[in-house]
Parts: structure tokens; sequence; C-alpha cells
């Protein structure tokens, strides 16, 4: 035991000193990462469903981590998240990936580029003035920027939330709402946020009934239709789905079975075989 300034006796406890120390380090680690540039940002194409090409990318941050090798976001974005470090992060990711969709607009106008955004970053006082920042440093037309979020971030707060994705669309920006019927959200929800995009989670994606029964899928269509928001489906993995969602007239799509997500180059060459085409 060990007193304190305030002559209180506080127990040491090895298992929080450990945790405590494992959290420190983690922030070091980060720090460093973002500091030396061991960060990458991927992207996968979204897909037109008819014609299957490639109309824009979604940006999905890596760590290219010295021993590691490549970490995906799984492994990381929490403990930035909880770390505070979010908002440092996603606003190199969100700059990065705004550069490069200039780059590729250059090619095709109207290029889109997704990219997602964290609770904290939504919460984040700077967040408005920031996106406006990276869009004027960029030069991307900001039409051409959708900003993702989940639907657990947009309604924790939801007055709050629809105050600032208010503000964020008035730059020009459009919103998705990520892995949507996932979360618990309301019809009303959907009707208090000012959103223009719905991603179908992939879990409705995947459960393709067998004999054209009903789905979570369609239903979430329908409600995406209702509410005049565009849908995008992910996680589309086999013809079969993408067959499937050609003929629930779903006209965006992205899954493995399209393309992986994948370096800056990769998306460059893949539009120059497209353009040849
Ligand atoms: P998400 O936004 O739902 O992104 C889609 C995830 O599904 C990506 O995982 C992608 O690689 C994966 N995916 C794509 N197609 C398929 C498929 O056909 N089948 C399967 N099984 N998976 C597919 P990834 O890159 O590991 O990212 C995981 C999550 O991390 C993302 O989910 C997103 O929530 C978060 N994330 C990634 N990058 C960022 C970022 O820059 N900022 C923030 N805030 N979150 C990010
Ligand atoms: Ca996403
Ligand atoms: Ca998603
Ligand atoms: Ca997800």
């Amino acid at each position: 035991a060990k007193l304190d300034g305030g002559g209180t006796v506080r127990r040491f406890d090895p298992e929080l000193f450990a945790l405590e120390e494992q959290r420190r380090k983690a922030e070091g680690d980060i720090l460093r990462a973002l500091d030396v540039g061991e960060f990458e940002v991927h992207y996968q194409p979204i897909v037109d469903l008819d014609g299957e090409h490639t109309v824009g990318v979604e940006a999905l941050v890596r760590w290219r981590h010295p021993e590691r090798g490549l970490v995906p976001p799984g492994v990381f974005l929490d403990m930035a998240e909880s770390l505070g470090l979010l908002p440092r992060l996603g606003g190199w990711v969100l700059e990065e990936a705004c550069r490069q969709a200039v780059n590729w607009q250059r090619q095709f106008p109207g290029f889109e580029m997704n990219v997602n955004l964290s609770a904290s970053q939504l919460t984040n006082p700077h967040l408005v003035a920031e996106v406006r920042a990276i869009l004027e440093r960029t030069g991307l037309d900001p039409e051409h920027l959708v900003l993702e979020l989940t639907e657990s971030v947009a309604l924790t707060d939801l007055v709050e939330s629809a105050r600032v994705l208010s503000e964020l669309k008035s730059l020009g920006v459009r919103i998705a709402l990520d892995d949507f019927g996932t979360g618990f959200s309301s019809l009303s929800h959907l009707s208090a946020l000012p959103v223009d995009v719905v991603k179908i989670d992939r879990s409705f994606v995947q459960a393709m009934p067998d004999s054209g029964g009903a789905s979570v899928a369609e239903a979430v269509l329908h409600i995406a239709r209702t509410f005049n928001l565009a849908p995008v489906a992910e996680g589309v993995e086999d013809a079969a789905q993408a067959e499937w969602l050609r003929e629930l007239a779903c006209s965006r799509a992205q899954g493995y079975h399209f393309a992986r997500p994948m370096p800056a180059l990769g998306v460059t060459e893949l539009l120059d075989r497209q353009a040849d085409r």
C-alpha cells in the first residue's frame, strides 16, 4: 500500500497496472506510427451492378506494422478510439482519401470517395471545420465525398447527430448510414437524420433466400426506396448474390466478388483497364 498526496491509502493493483501499461504502450505505438507514416489507406471498389464498372471506392485504414505486417483496422481502431486518437488518425485518412479522389477524378469525373467516421469524430467540435479545411486543401468537389457512419454512432444523441450531419451536408458532402439494419434503428430515426445513402449490411446480403423467399435485404431495400435513400449492398461474395441484387434493382454493390480492398495503385490500374474497355 502506498500513501498518495491526499493522505488516502491506494492499494497497488498489478492487474490494473498492467492494463495501464498496455494502454500507454499502445498509445505510444499508434502516435509513433502516425509520425513515421505506418498507416495506409486501402480502397475497396464500389461497382454499378449493371456493367459492373467501378464508380467509387471506400477508404479503409490499415497499419503497416514493422513486425506484425499489415494489420487490419479491427485490431487497432477500438484501442485508438478509446485513447482519443481517432480524430487525428481519421483526419489523416480523410485527407489522404480526398487527395487520392481528386487524382482519380481526372480520369473519371464523378468518381466517388467514401470515408468512415467514428463516434469520437462525430462528437468532435472541430469536425465540420476540419472537413471544410480538408476539402479546401485537396480541392475535392464535396459532392463526390460520402461520409459513412454506423447507426449506433448516429443514434447515441440523435438531436446532436442530426445537427452535425446537417452542418456537414451544408458543406455539400453526402452522408451514408453504414451496416444498415444491424443497429437499433427505428424508422423514425431514419427520417430524423439527414442521410442520403444506406449501406446494406453484409449479413443480409449473404442471407440470400434459397428460392424466392422473403428476405431482410428486400425489406431494407424497400425502406431505402421509401425514404429516397440510395442503397449500396455490402459484402457481395459471389455471382449469385450479385445477380439476386440486380433482380432486386439494387444498383450499387461492394464485396470480394468484385474486388478486395487494395492500395491506391491497384485502383489506378483497375481504372486504367476500365478506361480501355
Ligand atoms: P465497414 O465500414 O463495414 O467496412 C467494410 C469491411 O468489410 C471492410 O473490413 C472490408 O474489407 C470488409 N469486406 C468488404 N467486402 C467484403 C466481403 O465480400 N466479405 C467480407 N466478409 N468482408 C468484406 P475492414 O477493412 O477490416 O474494416 C473493418 C471496419 O473498420 C470497417 O467496417 C469500419 O467500420 C472500420 N474502419 C475501417 N477503416 C476505417 C477508418 O478509416 N475510419 C473509421 N472510423 N473506421 C474504419
Ligand atoms: Ca463503411
Ligand atoms: Ca459496413
Ligand atoms: Ca462493419
